[in-house]
């Protein structure tokens, strides 16, 4: 069936056509009332009982029609195939061709069966009159309009043909082109109704995706019309504003939408002039977007990019993520994380616009604080002790006068504080002593009480010569003397720090230069044995001999070293020299070196001992490391650990100024030791004090007893050294009387001589026997 309909166009289209088809049914009814009375006419005329058949033939055709019409209602169309449509189209050209050959047939028997002149003449004209519906009702159909017209004009010719007259054969020739152009005319009709149908399905198309566009896109749209009325709202602007779908807002001025936002609370009514005043700058195109911050916390940009008079389009943004992430990240850039107080970038910006309407010789001054002990909370309650410490710390500073302090955290327990509103120099102590105090007391934390004290730098200046980095510099300075001064909390800089400060500075240049050039050197002081008075074994002791100030004793800069993080080089250098030396003096006696407490935190320290006597070539038992309790109470498993290695490098161990620490015996007893070293105090008054003498005695017999070797420290005369025989335990001895620190080629000479005693002390020789309890 495909053969009789256009199948090309889309099924759609069709079935609009075929409902055009089926459509406008009055028509159908006139064109049979005028078909019987024709009919009934020209009965009456003719008494030929014919066309009382025909009029029974049109009323049956029309009305199986009806009922076709009426199925065709009922069909369901929502699932539409080409092949019911042309099922339904075959149907009407049927019943539409049925009728229109019954009228051409009409026509066929009043001109030639009858030949009556009226028959004839009523006949033609209503078969005339029904081909003007033919157009009218199914111009939708080629197929229909052109079958119609053959089946209604074919009887009819033939009619005239048959008569056989002249005049009919000419009124028959003149009836062909009237029905082509009445063809013509209904293909014309139907190519406007395609175009128009076509039109319809395209913009209907383009409406629905626009339509699914605008209510799918995240943003919120109004777009207005010249008369800046709204044209289209999407369903995003009623979500974003709370704006009801019951409210029809198309047609409606924007000024409905801002009263109805004011109306609802989306922002107060006496903003309501400000915000139309920025919309009205928008639609102006004096501005391109606006953000407007609403009661419930929502911030939503407005954008526009078209100006009033084309027709304005606002777009609707929820910002409020991005807003408030800004402003997180800004308040990242600001504040310490930790305790919420201005970092050190922010903290300038404060300081500056607190002090803009200064006058310029107001005092002002920064403190630089500093929490006493900080570490050791860290180290005993744990990070996050430490952690609400500061924060609680941070809190109370955030409690001072803002109108006069901008507190600041610096990083780690270092906080910073600009103070205004001095009346004199001397103002400052009061203010410092307020500040102190109501910073300084007990803090509480997890079910923990602290008494926190702080130490602080101080420097003033007037406001015309701020300078934040210079005064921060001075502070420091006043702050590094408050917290080596044991009875000043704070201190205020004096000119004569920054030059004590300063050759400080060259002094440690100085010192890098010398241990990377090596030009400290070694002495040694020999340790003897309290029986035989002979040489066991030396002391390391470094010497640096300043260019310019001259020698500087190692108790200046040593911790000088370990503040600079260079004492590992010095002790490399040292133990490299001392086993280079003690190596050289033939394996007679042994050589002790010191560590400091930063070496026993440093892995490599076994590495480094171990390489120093390769090098040299020592037997390890020919050496010995002296170690100070505070190094070794500082971090007791870590070092524990390294001695540990040492000791089982086969080298020996000696605790050095023993008693000058903190440390109980007991727990003397746990560490990998060979050797204690009695402090140097204990024998100061033994020969005038009686109690002293009997410590030394008690320290020197315990120690002993506990299985270690002693060796007694700073033994200047005899007289001490007669009562150190009488206490028993002690094995070797130390001291000025006994020998001062000797250079290398000193003591090689000395080991080649034999004791004799002199009138201002023991000359000592070295003794090769026992050195393995050395
Ligand atoms: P220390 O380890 O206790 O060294 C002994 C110090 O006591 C030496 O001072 C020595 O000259 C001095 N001394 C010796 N006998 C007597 C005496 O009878 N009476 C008095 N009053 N003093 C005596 P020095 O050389 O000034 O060393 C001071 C400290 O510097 C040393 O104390 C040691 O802790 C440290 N030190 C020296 N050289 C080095 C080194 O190379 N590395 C490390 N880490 N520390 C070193
Ligand atoms: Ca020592
Ligand atoms: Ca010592």
């Amino acid at each position: 069936m495909t053969w009789l309909f256009k199948t090309n166009i889309p099924v759609d289209v069709r079935l609009s056509f075929v409902r055009a088809l089926y459509g406008n049914r009055e028509t159908l009814w006139f064109g049979l009332a005028a078909h019987l009375l024709t009919c009934a006419v020209i009965y009456l005329k003719t008494n030929d009982t014919v066309f009382l058949g025909f009029a029974g033939l049109f009323a049956l055709f029309t009305s199986i029609r009806m009922l076709d019409m009426y199925l065709f209602d009922r069909e369901d169309f929502s699932k539409l195939s080409h092949d019911k449509i042309n099922r339904w189209e075959l149907h009407y050209l049927i019943g539409a061709c049925a009728i229109c050959l019954l009228l051409g047939l009409l026509c066929f028997y009043s001109t030639y069966i009858i030949s009556d002149s009226f028959a004839e003449l009523a006949s033609l004209a209503v078969l005339l009159a029904s081909v003007v519906s033919i157009v009218g009702r199914n111009y939708a159909s080629r197929n229909a309009v052109v079958m119609m017209s053959v089946c209604a004009l074919l009887p009819v010719l033939a009619g005239f043909v048959l008569t056989n007259s002249i005049f009919h054969i000419i009124i028959g020739a003149l009836l062909v082109p009237y029905f082509l152009s009445n063809i013509q005319m209904a293909n014309g009709l139907r190519q406007s109704l395609f175009a128009a149908v076509m039109n319809e399905r395209r913009l209907s198309t383009v409406v629905s995706r626009f339509d699914s566009a605008l209510n799918n896109m995240p943003q919120g749209l109004v777009m207005l019309d010249g008369r800046a009325a709204i044209a289209v709202v999407n369903k995003q602007v009623r979500d974003m504003l709370n704006i009801s779908q019951n409210i029809s807002l198309l047609n409606r001025s924007f000024e409905v939408v801002l009263r109805y936002c004011s109306k609802h609370g989306l922002f107060p009514r006496e903003e309501l002039d400000n915000v139309r005043m920025r919309i009205d700058d928008l639609l102006e195109g004096r501005r391109q977007r606006d953000v407007f911050q609403f009661g419930d916390e929502r911030y939503i940009e407005v954008m526009c990019n078209q100006r009033r008079e084309e027709g304005a389009v606002l777009i609707f943004d929820d910002v409020t993520g991005r807003i408030e992430a800004e402003a997180q990240i800004q308040h990242m850039a600001r504040y310490d994380g930790l305790t919420g107080l201005p970092n050190r970038f922010y903290f300038e910006t404060l300081v500056r616009s607190l002090t803009t309407g200064n006058k310029p010789d107001d005092l002002v001054a920064l403190a630089v604080i500093d929490l006493n002990h900080f570490k050791h909370v860290n180290d005993t309650y744990g990070h996050h002790a430490g952690d609400e410490l500061l924060r609680q710390f941070a809190e109370r500073m955030a409690g001072l006068d803002p109108q006069r302090f901008v507190a600041s955290r610096f990083g780690g327990d270092e906080f910073v504080l600009f103070i205004q509103g001095i009346k004199n120099r001397a103002h400052i102590n009061t203010v410092m002593d307020e500040v102190i105090s109501f910073l300084c007391g007990v803090y509480e934390f997890a079910s923990q009480q602290i008494y926190l004290d702080i130490s602080a730098g101080v420097a003033v200046d007037v406001t015309k010569n701020l300078d934040l980095r210079g005064l921060h510099v001075n502070a420091d300075l006043a702050l590094y003397e408050a917290k080596s001064s044991e009875h000043d909390r704070w201190v205020a800089f004096v000119e004569a720090m920054d030059t004590k400060y300063r050759s400080r500075q060259k002094l440690k240049n100085d010192l890098r230069e010398a241990v990377n050039a090596g030009s400290l050197t070694v002495v040694y002081q020999p340790i003897v044995s309290l029986n035989s008075l002979r040489i066991v074994a030396v002391e390391a002791l470094s010497r640096w001999h300043h260019p310019q100030l001259g020698p500087i004793g190692p108790a200046d800069y040593i911790p000088l070293a370990e503040e600079m993080g260079i004492i590992t080089e010095l002790t490399q250098f040292m133990l490299r020299r001392a086993c280079e030396d003690c190596a050289s003096w033939g394996h007679k006696i042994g050589v002790s070196v010191n560590l400091s407490a930063i070496d026993l935190k440093n892995n490599g320290i076994v590495d480094m001992v171990v390489d120093a006597l390769q090098k040299a070539q020592l037997p390890s038992y020919l050496l010995e490391v002296e170690v100070t309790e505070s190094a070794i109470i500082s971090d007791r498993l870590k070092t524990c650990e390294m001695l540990q290695k040492l000791k089982n490098s086969g080298i020996n161990i000696a605790l050095d100024d023993f008693g000058t620490g903190y440390s109980s015996l007991s727990y003397l007893n746990t560490l990998p030791l060979t050797k204690v070293k009695v402090d140097r105090s204990f024998v100061r008054d033994i020969v005038t004090d009686r109690r002293a003498f009997m410590l030394l005695r008690g320290v020197t017999q315990l120690s002993h007893e506990l299985g270690f070797g002693v060796t007694i420290e700073g033994v200047e005369t005899e007289e001490q050294l007669k009562l150190i025989r009488g206490t028993g335990g002690a094995d070797l001895v130390q001291g000025f009387l006994l020998g001062t620190p000797l250079s290398a080629a000193e003591i090689n000479a000395q080991l080649e001589q034999s004791l004799t005693i002199t009138p201002k002390g023991y000359k000592v020789t070295a003794e090769t026997d026992g050195l393995s309890s050395f």
